[in-house]
């Protein structure tokens, strides 16, 4: 069996597969990798039923693609469009412990071939800085008012918190005439150099390590969203600002599957409710339907500018290789596959 979620050219939404590595854990535990790959844009999964079917992405990531490769394809057409003006967004989905926050983020330190192992919020802000540096001096003449802003937050049981200043909870969305959609209070924290967007990047992660603890909702339970607004002036033609998206969805695990109850019953509906809408909004995008039901969850409200017409989207579907998680992998690869 066969199955494609390739782009037709000139679609706006991409949809790639990222697999991790086995980790040592698993190799210890002699789990070992289920995953074919074919080529750049297609791999099989070895069943344990038997079954060995293949699936076909806009692009598709093994073990060895480094995170500059993964930066190199899906971030830099998105950040030329947002420096052009335009809006876009990057999401990476998939189960806990399936390499989202690697991809989004990334670690400390380098991998085995000497790269940094830095994810792409950090490669995209040295990539944005370079692009203001590189328009400053071609457009040497003119005076343009660069100004770039950046805003963190998370939505945990579908309500928003501000992740650079916890004392903000439970935000609303707002709609303005002229400047669109906008979460209400949030803060949005001037940034002028690269380390001031670094430092503003680790005050989030901290608070958002320290808000997980304190209401026990562990960070694979929320969806943690980072926000970077551009806005250019110049004194000849009209001012034009962008917004750029990057999405660490909440674990994508069923469920069932953990014995949800209570608290994490009302945590899991919530997470399924906003990740089918996400999946229901891609797939209206791409099929060209009339109706596109952004209002259906926040996640795609405040997405929802940043998400088809002429802004920029990649959904980067994260996977284990490992036996161990042949379900889980196959309905996180159909989330990708029906996306399109
Ligand atoms: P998630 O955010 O989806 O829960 P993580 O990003 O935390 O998952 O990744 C789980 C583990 O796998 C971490 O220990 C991380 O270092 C490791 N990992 C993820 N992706 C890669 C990769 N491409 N190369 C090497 N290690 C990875
Ligand atoms: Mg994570």
């Amino acid at each position: 069996k066969s199955f494609n979620s390739t782009t037709t050219t000139g679609s706006s939404i991409r949809v790639v597969c990222r697999f991790r590595p086995l980790t040592e854990l698993e190799s210890k535990r002699n789990e070992h990798s289920i995953v074919q790959f074919h080529d750049e844009k297609s791999f099989s999964i070895r069943q344990k039923d038997g079954n060995n079917p293949q699936f076909s992405f806009d692009r598709v990531f093994g073990f060895k693609d480094s995170q500059n490769v993964i930066f190199q394809d899906v971030a830099t057409p998105i950040v030329k469009d947002f420096l052009d003006g335009y809006h876009g967004t990057i999401i990476a989905y998939g189960q806990t412990a399936s390499g989202k926050t690697f991809t989004i983020y990334g670690e400390e330190g380098n991998d085995d071939q000497g790269e940094s192992n830095y994810g792409i919020i950090p490669r995209v802000i040295e990539d944005i800085f370079f692009g203001i540096q590189k328009m400053r001096e071609e457009n040497s003449s003119i005076s343009i008012a660069f100004a770039l802003k950046m805003s963190a937050f998370e939505l945990y049981k579908e309500k928003i918190n501000d992740l650079y200043d916890p004392t903000k909870i439970n935000l609303s969305i707002r709609e303005h005439p002229n400047n669109g959609i906008y979460v209400e209070n949030i803060t949005e924290q001037i940034i002028s150099t690269t380390d001031e967007a670094f430092d503003f990047l680790n005050t989030a992660n901290n608070n958002r390590a320290v808000a997980s603890t304190n209401m026990s909702a562990a960070s694979s339970r929320s969806h943690s969203i980072v926000m970077i607004e551009l806005s250019q002036q110049n004194i000849l033609t009209s001012s034009k600002s962008s917004k750029l998206f990057l999405v660490d969805l909440a674990g994508s695990e069923r469920a069932s599957k953990t014995g949800a109850e209570g608290q994490r019953m009302e945590e899991a509906k919530n997470i399924n409710m906003s990740l089918s809408t996400l999946g229901s909004v891609i797939n209206s995008l791409t099929t060209g339907k009339a109706h596109i039901p952004y209002r259906d969850s926040k996640l795609t409200r405040v997405l929802q500018e940043s998400l088809g017409g002429n802004a920029k989207t990649s959904l980067i579907i994260a996977c284990s290789p490992s036996n161990y998680n042949e379900n889980e992998t196959i309905s996180t690869i159909l989330f990708g596959i029906r996306a399109k």
